[in-house]
This record gives C-alpha cells, structure tokens and sequence, in this order.
C-alpha cells in the first residue's frame, strides 16, 4: 500500500484505464478517471472477449507479410487500406515491415508472452475483486483451419507456442466438430487453445470495473482532454472542456487517442489505429460453447451474453474516416460460412479503433522526462487480454516497487 497518501489521475476510461485506476487503488492511491464518455464506450465495447494468453507472436512477420499482397486484393478481406489514408500511415508500415526481422521478431515474441502468459490468474483475480467472476468463462478457444494448407499453418501454429511453453493441443476435423457441432464441412483441422478464457460481454466486464472503482471511493470525470498545463516545467493540470483538472500523477490511457497528449509530454510515438468491426447475433440458433477464429478470415466467433459475435479484421484508414458498413456484412457473411446454420435476422453493427504501435507492443512506465507521468496505452489486439497485468505494473511502478516482469521492452522512448 505505498500509494497512501498520494493521488493519481488516469485519462481514458476503456478497459486499460480502468483496470490502471483499480490497481492504484489497490496500492492505497487516491485516484480520479477522466473520460469524455461513459467508462467502456470506446474500442473496449466491441472487442472479441478473448483474454488470449496464447498469442506468441507479433503481428508483422515474414509469414504475414507473404499475406498481405492476396489480402489487400479483397476490399472486403480480413485487412484493407483506404488508399487516401496511404501517405499518412506510410511511415507506421514502414515500421511495421522492419520489425518482421526474425532476430526482432523473436524478441517481440517474448515480450508478448512475458505480459499475456500471466492474464487468466491476473484477470482472475481483479474481477473477483471487483465482482465480475460471472463475467469470465475459462473454456479455451479453438483455431480452425481450411484450405490445402491447413495442416501447415495449424503445425506452425502449434510450434510458435510449444516454443514458449504455451499449451496448443492439434484438433481432426471430426474432433473440431465434436467441440463445436455446427461448423462448416470445409474446416480441415484445428488447434485447441485450453487455457485461455474469454468474457461473455467486453463491455459490462469495464462497466462492472468502473462500478466497483466508484463504490471503492475513485472519482469519474466525465470531460474531454484537450491540453496538459505545466507549472515550474512540471505537468501540472488537464485542460478539458469542462474545466481544468489539477493532477499530482497523470496516467495516459487514451487508447488510440493518446497520441497527442503523449506528443504533449515530449515523446513522439508511432501511434495508429487498427479499425475493426464486429456484428453482433441475437438468437443464432445454432450453439457455440466456445469462441472459434478462422485463421484464414481473421475473425472470431464467440458466444456472448446476448448471442454470438463475430469480430475482427483490420481496416487502416485512420481516426476520422467514417466506418465502412460493407466490412461488417462481409464479415456476417463469412461468419456464416464457417457457421452455416446460424440465423442472422437480429443483427448490430460496431466499428472500433484498436490502438496500435508497429512493434504490436504496448507502452507501459513511466518516463524520463517527467517523475509524474505515466502510460498505458498501444494495446492493439491485446488490450482486453493484456489490461489487467498492465495495471498492475503501472501500480507497481507508481507505488515503487519492482514490477512483476521487466518493462523495459514497452517504454516509450524505443522508437
Ligand atoms: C474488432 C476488435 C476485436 C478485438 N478483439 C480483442 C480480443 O478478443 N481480445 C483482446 O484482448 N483485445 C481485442 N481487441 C483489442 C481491444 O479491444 C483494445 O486493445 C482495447 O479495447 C484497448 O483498450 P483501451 O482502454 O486502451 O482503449 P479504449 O477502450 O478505446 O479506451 C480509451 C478511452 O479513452 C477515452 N479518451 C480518448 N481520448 C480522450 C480525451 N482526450 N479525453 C478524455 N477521454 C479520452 C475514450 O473515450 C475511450 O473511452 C479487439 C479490438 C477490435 C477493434
């Protein structure tokens, strides 16, 4: 508890800010969260729910990138760039295409497994501190695979975990369709993930968190960040829309907005978004007792509190484009291919914006620059996985003491 007696402001109240504010309160921190929206609104409504403390890899690798040319071919495919969005987002590919190094790509990979290995005991443990247990499901997910190289790209997939002690078990065709009764007769193999979990709703798990953060005595401002004042060289006070906001501590857990308040800082990150879109299923019609993603199409089906949801693919056109409602039909309509008697009469569409560094590693720490300041943010596909460790080693760091892994591959200043 060496947080008492101190105070901390987070900005952003998604899964990663709120998780950061319960974890300072754990440490005795006095804590104030700053949001323009209501907690959860923001890419952490929409996600899949996977707490995917499988994932060993980055996202740019050599095997990825011999994808990209087939993948960019379909507008409607599982990854698609607005061209007009090409000039701006050219430097972050750039970055991303370096980083498909194997001697880079092997040290990613252990960053990755460093901070999600932990995630179902770390999640665990803060949603039955907060009350959210009946919100976590612990079934594991099945990958699945099609296509002349399924066997392949399913043994790479095994291989990539086994490497780093990761439990990934090989599925037949027939054992994948014991797991899972309604999937297409085109699936040729699979590979159970067993030790992961998902959420039966993203949103009300962050809806529930900041629920007990308030109970707990922390204190939500609902006010947009616009600036961040300084007093003596030192940052000193929020400039929102709704009046200033004075901090002793400031985190920065703005998703894909944090951006500029980090450039406000004095750090230049490579910071930008990964669109995705998920359609939500009421009354499917078919069961689905575990989530299943289509390696080929990108997406996962996962069974949810209110149906099934299919979520994923990525879109690279920036903050500011409106979404592009045709990717979620498609991605309706591939959700059923793979689940062919699913009903799709009540369906709603969503788009959200994961935030994404060229490195698929997050920023977490502190910096430098400054002994009051803080971040997380930059979780891309993780950021539900990977939130509830990355509060705890934002608290740790803040309440100083040692965090449980070393940070040092997540600072912000390794661009
Ligand atoms: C289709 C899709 C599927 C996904 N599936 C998974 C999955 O299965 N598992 C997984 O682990 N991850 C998944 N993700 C990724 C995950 O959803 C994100 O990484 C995560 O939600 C990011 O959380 P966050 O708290 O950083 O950001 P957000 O949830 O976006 O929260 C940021 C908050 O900051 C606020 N904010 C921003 N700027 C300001 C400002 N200036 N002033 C005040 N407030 C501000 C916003 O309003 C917002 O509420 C998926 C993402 C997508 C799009």
């Amino acid at each position: 508890m060496t947080g008492i007696g101190k105070s901390a402001t987070v900005v952003g109240a998604g899964v990663v800010g709120v998780a950061t504010a319960i974890a300072l309160q754990r440490k005795g921190f006095t804590v104030t969260l700053v949001d323009h929206q209501e907690p959860g609104r923001g890419t952490s409504f929409g996600n899949a729910g996977i707490l995917s403390n499988t994932t060993a890899m980055p996202l740019a690798t050599p095997g990825i990138l011999r994808e990209v040319p087939k993948m960019l071919l379909d507008p409607l495919g599982p990854l698609t760039i607005r061209w007009s969005y090409l000039p701006k987002i050219a430097p972050w590919l750039f970055q991303f295409v370096r980083n498909a190094r194997p001697d880079k790509v092997e040290e990613l990979s252990k960053a990755i497994v460093a901070l999600s290995k932990p995630t179902l005991e770390v999640w665990t443990d803060l949603a039955a501190h907060a009350g959210a247990s009946d919100l976590i499901e612990r079934r594991g997910w099945v990958g699945v695979y099609t296509g002349a190289d399924a066997d392949k790209k399913a043994a790479y997939d095994i291989a990539v975990r086994e490497k780093r002690g990761i439990a990934a078990e090989p599925l037949s065709a027939d054992e994948v369709r014991q797991l899972v009764p309604g999937i297409a007769r085109t699936v040729a193999r699979g590979v159970l993930h067993p030790n992961a979990g998902h959420t039966v709703s993203p949103y009300r798990l962050t809806e529930r968190l900041a629920q007990h953060f308030r109970n707990a005595g922390g204190v939500f401002r609902q006010a947009k960040v616009t600036d961040i004042g300084f007093v003596d060289g030192k940052p000193a006070t929020l400039t929102t829309d709704h009046g200033p906001i004075a901090f002793e501590r400031l985190v920065i857990a703005a998703g894909a907005w944090s951006k500029q308040l980090v450039a406000r800082l004095g750090h230049k990150v490579p910071l930008d978004t990964e669109r995705g879109y998920h359609v939500m299923i009421s009354d499917p019609g078919v069961e689905l007792r575990l989530p299943v993603s289509w390696s080929e199409g990108k997406f996962f089906l996962t069974p949810m509190a209110g149906g099934i949801r299919v979520a994923g693919t990525v879109e690279l056109a920036g903050l500011d484009a409106p979404p592009n409602w045709k990717r979620a039909d498609a991605l309706l309509e591939k959700g059923k291919l793979l689940m062919p008697g699913m009903k799709t009469d009540k369906v709603e569409r969503w788009m959200g914006f994961r935030p994404s560094l060229p490195d698929s590693l997050p920023v977490i720490g502190g910096t430098p620059k400054h002994a009051n300041i803080f971040f997380a943010f930059g979780h891309h596909h993780l950021g539900l996985t990977q939130s509830a460790m990355t509060g705890r080693l934002v608290a740790q760091v803040m309440a100083g003491e040692r965090p449980d892994i070393d940070i040092a591959p997540f600072r912000v200043d390794r661009f």
